[in-house]
């Protein structure tokens, strides 16, 4: 069998990184995907839909969803109670599309149209005033690709800060030696 490179799986996967497949995101899933080494069913954003579209891209039978890893479900979006919000700004860290606006001390509030509904944010809040709604019929989904977009730059933001923190730290260290 012709091994298909993991950029293709990845391009179908919903890139909400939620880790509920059991990986630390959609690109480790997909590249263990990649390797046969791991089932085609495991991703409940994706579905009965996403099964079919990798089934026909690995040339391998489709399966029923993994019911261990959750069901499949409509859309939400994650919603900050403003009463009970203490803005401690702990849900930020956790978003993988920086879609939670707000500085310390301040009201926290969820820019709609670019919530995943991944729930990552969701064990990070200290008051649990983050609740998951019903997607509005408003507003249009966030595509794959958008998910994508905002995680690789959410990403890139996180690696140059890390950067920067190391690069303060030995500064320091030598100012003190
Ligand atoms: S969206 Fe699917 S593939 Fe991506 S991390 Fe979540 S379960 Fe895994
Ligand atoms: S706001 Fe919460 S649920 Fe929405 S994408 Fe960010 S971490 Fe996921
Ligand atoms: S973690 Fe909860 S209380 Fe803290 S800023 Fe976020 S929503 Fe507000």
């Amino acid at each position: 069998m012709t091994p298909v490179d993991p950029l293709y799986i990845d391009a179908l996967l919903p890139q909400t990184q939620c880790t509920r497949c059991g990986y630390a995101g959609c690109r480790p899933y997909a590249q263990a995907l990649a390797e046969g080494q791991a089932e085609l069913n495991q991703c409940p954003p994706g579905g009965a839909a996403l099964i079919a579209e990798l089934a026909a891209l690995l040339s391998r039978p489709a399966l029923p969803l993994n019911p261990a890893n959750g069901s499949e479900a409509p859309p939400r979006l994650a919603w900050i109670d403003p009463e009970a919000c203490i803005g401690c700004a702990r849900c930020l860290p956790p978003c993988p599309v920086d879609a939670i606006l707000g500085a310390s001390r301040q009201l926290h509030s969820v820019v709609a149209s670019w919530c995943t509904g991944c729930e990552l944010c969701l064990p990070a809040c200290p008051v649990d005033c983050i609740h998951l709604l019903p997607w509005p019929e408003a507003v249009a989904t966030p595509s794959r690709a958008d998910n994508r977009e905002r995680y690789n730059a959410h990403e890139a933001r996180r690696e140059t800060r890390a950067l920067q923190r190391a690069q303060q730290l030995a500064d320091l260290k030598s100012s003190l030696s």
